[in-house]
């Protein structure tokens, strides 16, 4: 019988920053939203559920600050902090507080933004003992395992002053291999932190495979972390987790599968979904506009409530040059089947993408007012690095400025085109939902859905109060497109 190995007393951390950050490891574009929310922080809770002992702290959504979470650093040996474009300058002053107060922890980054500037970010500070590449579950797990680091693959790191990598980690392609995550949910986390306004609540996400086949010029980690291949567990994994999970949180009311594109295979989504339909659970999970009415009708009979969309944008030619690959009549036709299957949709529009001009935004703003989704998210344009939209804004000098967030952690307009600034850009955004969501026939569907239910009742007045002032906030801001943030650090820049 082979013994266990030790294992390194394991912190996973994603760390305090912006006040109400959605910015874990599970949300794509970090930031601060419009109504308080936040993911699951499910890429830490993947290695620290193969590190026995570990723990999962998820500062923002659990309110913690630096504070709170500097005398953790004794109590540990190895401490891995999840990090992102607009956060990295607050993570870095958190590893060099732990540092200091552990003089002997390790600290290690991952996450997509130093996945793709690996020594870029170790240079940032010396309390950065090494840094994982994409997939760094098992390059963690060995690590924790006290394998020297010259011989765990997948790493940079610090070696007597110099900097050193090792040869890339192999892609998983097992990907049952992973274990469930939500026995570190239900160890380390309360799953009513967690929020999402189109989401019953309480609810849980997860993963149930990694990749995306579309290539989308803007989107992060497919290009990063993920790749373009959907590499996916097996149905009866998923199925699995998910049943087990019924017992870990009865009180949790729906389940969100955030794979990248879940319907990305159509057969297997379909699989999927009459094992969740024997279980009776309520799901909804990610969903590019292009599923077929015969697999939405399969989906529905089987417990989906919502989809969430990427749309992008209502101008075929935006969508074109994003290689969205996506047809604007077939979205169309999507979202008609859908809305007559009885299907929910969170509708996910971008402003200021390559080729948007006052026309493309009233066109977008027009067709979300034409399809009609049950509530939309607008965003700027974000050129994260290690993204072709990111090269392709620095070559053509789109890019002017770097930060993606404010000093508040919300977004801002970055991206600016000689016939649209990006103030403009920015005041599209407040546009766009006000013309949305201020019409008789969304305020009757939303005061309906309140009065039907007090805990949406209440929970609707906290996210309109939030939505208002964030509205608010946005107006005040209108005339100066990016309020600039304190600058200690800079981010990793792309190699
Ligand atoms: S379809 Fe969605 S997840 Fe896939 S690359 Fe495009 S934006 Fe990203």
């Amino acid at each position: 019988m082979s013994a266990m190995p030790d294992y390194a007393r394991t912190l996973f951390l994603h760390p305090p920053s912006f006040e109400g950050f959605d910015g874990g490891a599970g949300s794509r574009y970090q930031a601060r939203r419009e109504v308080r929310s936040f993911w699951y922080p499910t890429w830490l809770a993947q290695p620290a559920a193969l590190v026995p002992g570990s723990r999962l702290v998820d500062a923002p959504p659990a309110g913690l600050t630096l504070d709170d979470v500097l005398p953790l650093a004794r109590d540990y040996d190895l401490a891995v902090l999840h990090t992102s474009a607009p956060s990295f300058a607050h993570d870095v002053r958190v590893a060099e507080a732990l540092r200091e107060v552990n003089p002997s922890l390790r600290v290690g980054f991952v996450g997509a933004h130093v996945a793709v500037a690996r020594e870029a970010a170790l240079r940032a500070s010396a309390a950065i003992d090494f840094v994982a590449g994409a997939e760094f579950d098992f390059t963690i797990q060995e690590v924790a395992q006290g394998h020297p680091l010259d011989r765990v693959a997948g790493l940079s790191y610090r070696v007597n002053g110099r900097l050193d990598r090792t040869p890339e980690r192999a892609v998983l392609e097992d990907m049952d291999r992973l274990p469930f995550v939500v026995d570190v949910y239900e160890r380390d986390l309360e799953v009513e932190r967690y929020f999402i306004g189109y989401l019953l609540h309480p609810y849980v996400s997860l993963y149930t495979g990694r990749g995306c086949r579309s290539k989308c010029t803007f989107c992060l980690w497919p290009q990063t972390v993920g790749g373009h291949r959907y590499r996916t567990r097996s149905v009866e994994h998923v199925v699995a987790e998910i049943a087990h999970a019924t017992k870990l949180f009865p009180q949790v009311k729906e389940y969100f599968f955030d794979d990248d594109t879940f319907t990305d295979d159509l057969p297997r989504a379909e699989a999927i979904a009459r094992g969740l339909g024997r279980l009776g659970v309520t799901w909804s999970c990610n969903a590019k506009a292009d599923v077929p009415y015969a697999t939405l009708k399969v989906l529905k009979d089987n417990g989906l409530r919502l989809l969430l969309v990427g749309y992008e944008s209502g101008s075929q030619a935006i969508l074109n040059n994003i290689k969205k690959g996506l047809r604007i009549d077939r979205a169309r036709e999507f979202t008609r089947n859908a809305r007559a299957l009885g299907i929910k949709i969170h509708g996910t529009f971008i402003m200021g993408l390559p080729g948007e001009t006052r026309e493309t935004i009233e066109e977008t703003v027009r067709f979300a007012l034409d399809i009609d989704p049950d509530t939309i998210q607008v965003s700027l344009a974000a050129p994260y690095p290690g993204t072709a939209l990111h090269r392709e804004a620095r070559e053509r000098g789109w890019l002017q400025d770097n930060d993606l967030v404010d000093a508040g952690g919300v977004q801002t307009s970055v991206l600016g085109y000689p016939h649209l600034s990006r103030t403009e850009i920015f005041g599209s955004l407040e546009q766009f939902y006000r013309r949305f969501y201020f019409r008789p026939r969304k305020i009757f569907a939303i005061g309906g859905e309140m009065l039907r239910d007090p805990a949406v009742l209440r929970r609707r007045l906290s996210e309109g109060a939030q939505f208002l002032k964030f509205l608010g906030r946005r107006r005040r801001l209108g005339g100066d497109a990016v309020p600039t943030p304190p600058k200690p650090r800079t981010a990793p820049a792309e190699p």
